[in-house]
């Protein structure tokens, strides 16, 4: 208990922004083209609210069962939430009722029920599809690891984009995680290639949006080209370990 009241999520907050900024110089984009998204997966309610008094207002949950009594705390706050965890399919509903933006979007079988549930609500629901880069078993979406074999992926793509209530606006991936973030640099870097092959596949559509990057890696996922980067404990502190 000791240890949560020591955590100083505004200043943690605010050296997060800063190394953003830095990292955007260095790659000569503007730091307003780059959203944090924080990561508040067990995290308690009031490390929550410090963050939004320090300003922030994207946050990311990986349950929807977890996110909503965080959400009802929160209700009126002004913030957005972003599912950024695998959903299974019979929890779409939750993620269309609920969720601003869906990252994790790895199945065709699930864009077709969020579209369905997403018709039934009158929304559209704007979502990324993922993609595991790095061939990891343990990782969901997308097998994109040998880029000879991207245009398999294509059928299935151009099937998503088709969902009248989907709207996709680009990539996530969750790459593997090594001690120095430079390890992670070319997964960054495939995803970013993966959505230029998109590009060229699909041009209509705007791919604008690279979800990538955690307190891990994030300054080098920016300099990849991230547009989103999904930050936890960087911001608000160790979460509780489970057993
Ligand atoms: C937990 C999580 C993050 C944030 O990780 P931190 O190490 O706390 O920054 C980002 N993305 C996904 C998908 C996660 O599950």
């Amino acid at each position: 208990m000791e240890a949560e009241l020591a955590i100083d999520v505004q200043a943690n907050y605010r050296a997060v922004l800063r190394r953003v900024e830095r990292a955007a110089d260095r790659a000569g984009r503007d730091a307003h083209s780059i959203r944090v998204v924080v990561v508040t997966k067990l995290q308690p309610v009031d490390r929550i609210r410090a963050a939004i008094k320090a300003g922030a207002r994207d946050f990311g949950e990986n349950y929807a069962e977890e996110a909503l009594p965080k959400m009802q705390a929160l209700a009126g706050e002004g913030i957005s939430w972003h599912m950024i965890g695998h959903v299974q399919s019979r929890k779409a509903r939750l993620v269309v009722e609920n969720f601003a933006l869906m990252h994790s979007l790895d199945s065709l079988k699930l864009a077709e029920r969020l579209d369905r549930f997403a018709a039934e609500l009158g929304r559209v629901m704007p979502a990324l599809l993922e993609f595991n880069v790095g061939g990891e078993a343990s990782k969901f979406g997308w097998d994109a690891s040998n880029e000879e074999r991207w245009d398999e992926l294509l059928p299935e793509m151009e099937a998503i984009l088709a969902l009248s209530h989907m709207r996709v606006l680009g990539l996530m991936t969750m790459p593997p995680l090594f001690s120095d973030p430079e390890l992670t640099r070319p997964f960054f870097r495939k995803l970013a290639h993966l959505r230029d092959f998109l590009r060229k596949a699909f041009p209509h559509h705007p791919w604008e949006e690279l979800s990538m990057g955690t307190s891990a890696d994030f300054e080098v996922a920016i300099e990849e080209g991230a547009t989103m980067v999904r930050i936890g404990e960087a911001i608000l502190g160790p979460r509780p370990r489970v057993a």
